[in-house]
């Protein structure tokens, strides 16, 4: 007897193995038949899958959903594009672990803000916390988590941009061990913002190691995707070679059309990583705009002790000049979006005050010009007005470029989105779907069955998971159900909160929890623990 039974559609199992056709059955949270055909087969339910390809649900490894499943734990927006696992964390940024001790701080203050009304239900916040709040809670999708380093050094070290002392890196460590105890993936580390732009490369070697003894990895968006891109990766290969720990780079890209030549040094310098025994992965994200908040433009002296510090600096007359010559001009070493942009590519994607709708969706260049500003001037107005809750679209990359990581056979599919109000960046709701559509169907770039496995089954690798990931008997039946002529991204720059189409069901832990593009309320997502 099955729960349900998928007939005659075109199995994709996510090992990048080539689909053929047979039925599916599940069983209570399990795959438990996978067959040409179970035709005599007793089930409850019956779907005819002709025409269809069925896939193990996609795994988002790259998110910033952290804060935003306390708050909508059916996460639709995921799960209409056939999410059925995302990893939180990333960049250097997670809810866990907060101090205590530190909870006058600002980075605290910040993370206060967005536990939203859970604020108050916690008390220094550890990764066990943070589990608990959510699996009180329920939630549609599985759920797995890093520990970002920029939270765990404030908790320590507060937005301070010197090196720690003993006694700090020792306090690190110990909340990086704990957390891994209580089930965290790894650590991730967010190298061009505040604190992480502080952090040199001997303190994520040792928290590296700490990491490495409990079977996690360590994932980096880099100090600098630009002009030292290829220094950036010897950074990430020497902790991994040091550290002895599986690295994966985030959201891998080349910004800055000066810098789009450096692609054939960029992959030879990878390759030979992985040839000298680093175990190397990367995510990308289908789009060749980049998206992140409007502070990421400040040069990081201006930053050091986070907002607080940054307004004053803005208000007096020599450092604000020292901050926009830095920004037009640049610093060695540092990664100026704006030289990699201009003002022409850099877009306003939320801005909650109530000159909201003159200023979202436009350039900063166009805003400029309407209000005859100086575009300089205007940024550092928006900043004050707002400070990190001012985001940004730029478009930085080539697609050509986009392509050619994708393609790597190391590289992963991640969305980098982030649950933003405005007009976020299209990946939140259309990342999967639109490799489908423009790297499988338009450019031919990928086969459907290289793209399920840069969804599935090599991620599930990443995350060293043992029974999910992939189409298999006895894994976790999670699995999308979806027309490979129709499966779309709608979602667009102007218009970006559209769910996707071409997707029939998505199942979590063999209960189905989108049919026909509706979300059924069902809860049974997980928090699962790898190691
Ligand atoms: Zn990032």
């Amino acid at each position: 007897m099955y729960d349900l039974i998928i007939k005659q559609a075109m199995i994709i199992d996510g090992t990048g193995k080539p689909g053929w056709t047979g039925d599916v059955g599940i069983k209570n949270d399990k795959f438990t038949a996978i067959e040409p055909s179970l035709e005599a087969a007793d089930t409850s339910e019956t779907v005819d899958g002709n025409g269809l390809v069925i896939a193990p649900g996609f795994i988002d490894i790259h998110t910033h959903s952290d804060d935003f499943w306390l708050e909508d734990a059916l996460s639709e927006i995921k799960l209409q594009q056939g999410v059925t696992r995302e990893v939180v964390g990333n960049c250097g940024v997670s809810l866990a672990p907060m101090d205590p001790q530190s909870r006058n701080d600002v980075g605290f203050q910040d993370a206060l803000i967005s536990l939203g009304k859970h604020k108050n239900s916690i008390n220094g916040f550890s990764f066990k916390n943070y589990r608990t709040l959510l699996e009180k809670k329920g939630f549609s999708n599985n759920l797995m988590g890093l520990i970002g380093h920029g939270t765990l050094r404030m908790a320590v070290m507060g937005l301070s941009d010197n090196i720690p002392d003993q006694n700090q890196m020792e306090k690190m460590k110990i909340l990086m061990d704990e957390a891994m105890e209580q089930g965290a993936l790894g650590m991730s580390t967010g190298l061009i913002y505040a604190p992480g732009i502080f952090a040199r490369t001997s303190e994520l070697l040792e928290l590296s190691r700490v990491v490495a003894k409990k079977g996690g990895f360590y994932a980096s968006h880099m100090r600098n995707e630009a002009e030292e891109i290829l220094a950036s990766i010897d950074e990430v290969v020497t902790i991994g070679k040091q550290a002895k720990i599986p690295v994966q780079i985030s959201h891998l890209k080349i910004t800055g059309h000066r810098n789009w030549g450096l692609v054939d040094q960029v992959i030879e310098k990878l390759l030979n990583a992985k040839k000298n025994g680093v175990d190397l992965t990367c995510d990308v994200y289908p789009y060749f705009s980049s998206g992140t908040s409007l502070t990421a433009l400040i040069p990081p002296w201006a930053m050091e002790g986070g907002m607080k510090h940054l307004i004053p600096r803005m208000h007096n007359a020599v450092q604000r000049k020292k901050i926009i010559h830095d920004i037009k001009y640049g610093i060695p070493g540092w990664e100026d979006m704006y030289h990699n942009a201009g003002w022409e590519k850099i877009t306003i994607s939320q801005f909650n005050a109530a000159e909201k709708n003159d200023i979202e969706g436009r350039t900063v260049a166009q805003i400029a010009r309407e209000k005859k500003a100086d575009p300089f001037e205007l940024i550092l107005d928006l900043i004050e007005q707002e400070g990190e809750g001012v985001k940004i679209i730029s478009e930085t990359m080539n697609e050509k470029n986009v392509g050619i990581f994708l393609k790597l056979p190391f590289a992963m599919v991640g969305s980098d989105s982030h649950f933003s109000k405005g007009k976020p960046h299209p990946r939140l709701y259309g990342t999967f779907p639109r490799v489908i559509r423009r790297f499988v169907r338009e450019l031919k770039i990928l086969t459907l069955e290289e793209a399920i496995y840069k969804m599935t089954g090599l991620p599930a690798l990443r995350l060293k998971l043992k029974n999910a990931g992939l189409m298999k008997t006895g894994f976790q039946a999670d699995a999308v159900l979806f027309d490979p002529e129709t499966i779309s991204d709608r979602a667009t720059y102007q218009s970006p909160d559209k769910f996707s189409s071409g997707i029939a069901r998505v199942i979590v832990n063999g209960k189905t929890v989108i049919n026909n593009g509706v979300h059924t309320g069902a809860k049974p997502g997980r928090f699962d623990f790898p190691y």
